[in-house]
């Protein structure tokens, strides 16, 4: 092994942490709040930041360390921080970098709390956005400001999966001297790793397929050092740490991110080849697709398709209402990432205050269903699926 790099199946499971005297295999969940110092001068190191340790659980714990060390290792990230949700993670990715003054160019569907820390919260301490369409990436350039700090996006995008050209991206912010920050809670760094196009932050919702079942809340944020000190210096003094627990179940969850995320875009594939050869379906959408408009991008830069399909059903609103209300199995819920198949019918629910308009633009048709595929025998969610059909 020496001078090998190890490989992502291996780095999700092992981890270098020594044990306990008890001499447990398992890591055990570290319920404490603080922690006690072996003598005045380490107190004193600690403090200085001189030596590694633990002081209290707002600024670190084992639980949460060895979370952070694995996703660190899985994203190809040289440090970072875990917090209480995914939105906790995306409001210090931000908040912890910008001042007044700033402007944040973001890609227009984002996700939905995003939207209102961009578009409520960050103009009261006058922070500026402007939102690019996935559409037309050429337009991008010309809506970066003197005043612009940093990119922030997600690919891909939620509902429309759409993607957009980390690489191109990248560059675009070199050159321009913008922090690239990238949501990757949809793809995970099983499928994607936007460190490797040049992403300097990299954010996660670990609620979704991280943790994969459904138990816990949780994020995290990881980029260059630099840029994560001053997120840290943030948390710290802020508070949205991860509770041991959370962070304990969550790096347990990585030891079987890959094997979920194989079975997971394997049945989403199946749906959504299975869905283009149905007449109640107008379009289906799908990056592995062959028929998504940016299938050799994301064959470039994912290394499968994900887990979430999403498809236009005949009938509009009234269609998709009435496609969710027949579903026998399916569970019915706003949520993602999960070992049990979940639809969603943007228009009606997490998208119904936008007019016809503003759904277009980000990609949401009246009819459009979103189905995070989960881990169930196909057979049983396309069964499902189909006689939730014949009564639409
Ligand atoms: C769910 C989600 C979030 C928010 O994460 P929470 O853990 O619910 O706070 C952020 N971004 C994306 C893309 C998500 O799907």
């Amino acid at each position: 092994m020496a001078g090998k790099k190890r490989n992502f199946e291996t780095d999700a499971v092992r981890t270098q942490n020594e044990r306990t005297p008890f001499r447990e295999h398992s890591t055990p969940l570290y319920l404490t709040s603080s922690f006690v110092f072996e003598d005045a001068e380490q107190a004193r190191a600690l403090f200085a930041d001189e030596v590694p340790g633990n002081i209290y659980t707002r600024f670190s714990n084992p639980n949460s360390t060895e979370f952070i060390e694995k996703l660190c290792l899985l994203e190809g990230t040289e440090d970072g921080i875990a917090t209480a949700s995914g939105m906790a993670a995306m409001y210090i990715s931000m908040a912890s970098l910008l001042k007044a003054g700033d402007h944040v160019l973001a890609s227009r569907s984002v996700f939905g709390s995003t939207h209102q820390i961009l578009n409520v919260i960050f103009p009261r301490f006058n922070i500026d956005y402007s939102y690019g369409d996935l559409s037309n990436p050429d337009s991008w350039e010309k809506l970066i400001r003197p005043n612009t700090k940093m990119i922030f996006v997600e690919t891909p995008s939620n509902p429309a999966l759409d993607i957009i050209d980390l690489e191109w991206l990248g560059k675009l912010a070199d050159k321009h001297k913008l922090i690239l920050n990238v949501d990757n809670c949809f793809a995970t760094p099983y499928l994607q790793n936007p460190a490797q196009w040049g992403a300097h932050l990299v954010t996660h919702s670990a609620t979704k397929f991280i943790d994969g079942q459904g138990r816990v809340i949780g994020g995290a944020v990881l980029g260059k050092k630099e840029l994560i000190k001053e997120v840290r210096f943030f948390a710290r003094h802020t508070g949205p740490s991860m509770s041991p627990f959370n962070a304990w179940v969550l790096s347990k969850s990585l030891e079987t991110l890959a094997v979920r995320m194989e079975k997971h875009c394997a049945n989403a594939l199946e749906l959504a080849q299975w869905l283009e050869k149905r007449s109640e379906v107008k379009y289906v959408k799908y990056p592995f697709l062959a028929s998504h408009p940016q299938y050799a991008l994301a064959k470039k830069q994912m290394r499968l398709g994900g887990g979430v399909v999403t498809f236009e059903i005949n009938g509009g609103i009234d269609g998709g209402r009435r496609f969710l209300n027949s579903l026998k199995m399916i569970s019915h819920s706003a949520n993602l990432g999960d070992t049990r198949s979940i639809a969603t019918h943007p228009a009606s629910t997490t998208h119904s205050k936008l007019t016809d308009a503003e759904r277009e633009a980000v990609g949401i048709t009246p009819g459009l269903i979103r189905v995070s595929v989960g881990l169930e025998n196909m057979h049983d969610v396309i069964a499902d699926i189909e006689q939730a059909f014949s009564k639409t």
